[in-house]
């Protein structure tokens, strides 16, 4: 008798623990196939000390095959799904094509860049959902103060040494946070740079960190005023070019660069499938089931999944909530061939935890408000805990960053064009991510 494939499209929070806690349950009894465009899982919290050069690339990459043994794993990116048909089409890293028919279906695609119709951002902003655009900005940046340490114009020297973050949501904060540490050491391994690199962090919003604790903005304004980051709310970017930014308020701000971290906005992969969607993520019930499909779930950033702790509500974009979410569908998948109920998505925020660089952080575990060295031992400890691999050499590399001077150097492996803003536009067949 041929088993039931269950076919998982993603494989981050969301989908990775569906596969794993899948496999768990499933114990041999059905086939599980997982599909994503890389051979890894990505912990994306930590993607910030990558661009800063705390974490080397590899260590937030956590191998699929390695770690999930009972799973087997297909590289490719999903781009056509037959609902009626039970078939999903993919596109293979070097071209090809297939395609993988299922018994149960779960999308777990994730978010992609948020993009605003602002003139010029799109030419010349740089996005910050992947390791590309990671890598890209380390180097990035370590190009721009070279080039500034050299350059005779004065009025270069100063662009260059100016990096525009824009949305101070848990990403832009931390990049604007831990970016300013690495300039500042960077210009101690530049002395003839002359000027302190500066950082400014602009947002609409009135607060850093809107979407959290108002005592995690608090501590987080402390730690970026303090460290000379300039926080400029309550404002947006009106235009960019190739030499600048002209804010909202009028200023004009001459950069080479400028980071997007506007937010995401769901895969535009479940925006064709003809099915109800709410803000863009495809809706599911409390079981995590698309309505009048049931071998379809979805979890994840990706779906628009009832908050019950908050009714009316739909589930924030968090990798608690995918994780979390990812569990039940494997539990709910087995409940729908027999094995165990299914279980409604029931989930209390447990708390959101914000690396600042150095020794800060801000953390508020179950809602207790931390800052400084207890925030930093929780954050460090939750991202541990929560990575699902790779803990020893994330832990090595974090105790040779309190003892050792960052390497700044740039190796150029991501080249500009590699890693568009555009990448996340629905009209690119197979983005690079
Ligand atoms: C820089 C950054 C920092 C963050 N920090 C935090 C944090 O500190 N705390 C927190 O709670 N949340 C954080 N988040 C948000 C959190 O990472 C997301 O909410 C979480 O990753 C959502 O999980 P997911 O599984 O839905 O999507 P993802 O983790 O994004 O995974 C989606 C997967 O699907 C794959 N995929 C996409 N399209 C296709 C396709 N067509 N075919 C096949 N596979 C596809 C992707 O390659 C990816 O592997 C951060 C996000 C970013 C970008």
């Amino acid at each position: 008798m041929t088993k039931p494939r269950v076919l998982i499209v993603g494989a981050g929070f969301a989908g990775y623990h569906a596969a794993k806690s899948l496999a768990r349950i499933a114990r041999g009894r059905a086939e599980i196939v997982l599909l994503n465009p890389t051979d890894y899982f990505l912990y994306l919290p930590l993607l910030p000390e990558v661009a800063a050069g705390v974490l080397e690339p590899t260590r937030i990459s956590v191998p699929l095959s390695a770690t999930l043994p009972d799973v087997r794993v297909v590289i490719g990116e999903a781009d056509r799904i037959d609902l009626d048909g039970r078939r999903v089409g993919y596109q293979q890293p070097d071209n090809g094509a297939g395609e993988l028919t299922y018994d149960r279906l779960v999308l777990a695609v994730g978010s992609v860049n948020k993009l605003l119709p602002i003139p010029g951002v799109t030419e010349h902003a740089h996005g910050f959902r992947g390791l590309p655009e990671a890598l890209y900005l380390h180097d990035h940046i370590v190009r721009q103060i070279e080039l500034a340490e050299v350059a005779e114009d004065p009025a270069e020297r100063e662009a260059r040494c100016t990096f525009v973050v824009v949305g101070a949501g848990y990403t832009g904060t931390e990049v604007a946070a831990h970016g300013q540490l690495f300039t500042d050491e960077l210009a101690t391994q530049h002395p003839r740079l002359g000027l302190r690199p500066r950082w400014m962090l602009i947002d609409v919003a009135d607060r850093v960190l809107p979407e959290l604790d108002p005592r995690m903005s608090e501590t987080a304004r402390r730690v970026l005023d303090g460290r000379g980051v300039e926080v400029c709310l309550g404002m947006s970017v009106k235009q960019a070019t190739g030499d600048g930014v002209r804010l909202s308020d009028g200023r004009s701000v001459p950069t080479r660069s400028l980071v997007w971290c506007v937010g995401v906005r769901p895969d535009p992969l479940v925006d064709g499938l003809g099915l109800r969607t709410e803000k863009g993520r495809l809706l599911v019930d409390e079981f995590l089931g698309v309505p009048g499909r049931p071998e379809v779930f979805a979890c994840g950033d990706a779906a628009a999944v009832p908050d019950l702790t908050r009714p009316g509500k739909i589930t924030p974009m968090t990798a608690q909530h995918a994780e979390r979410q990812g569990k039940l569908v494997a539990h709910n998948i087995a409940a729908s061939f027999g094995q165990g109920r299914c279980r409604p998505y029931r989930h209390h925020d447990l708390g959101f935890v914000v690396d600042l660089g150095g020794r800060d952080a801000a953390a508020n575990p179950l809602h207790v408000p931390l800052a400084g060295l207890p925030a930093k031992a929780v954050t460090r400890g939750y991202h541990l805990f929560a990575m699902p691999g790779n803990r020893a050499r994330v832990g090595a590399d974090w105790l040779l960053d309190a003892t050792t001077r960052r390497p700044g150097v740039q190796l150029g492996l991501v080249p500009a064009n590699d890693v568009p803003l555009e990448n996340a536009a629905p009209e690119m067949p197979v983005r690079a991510r």
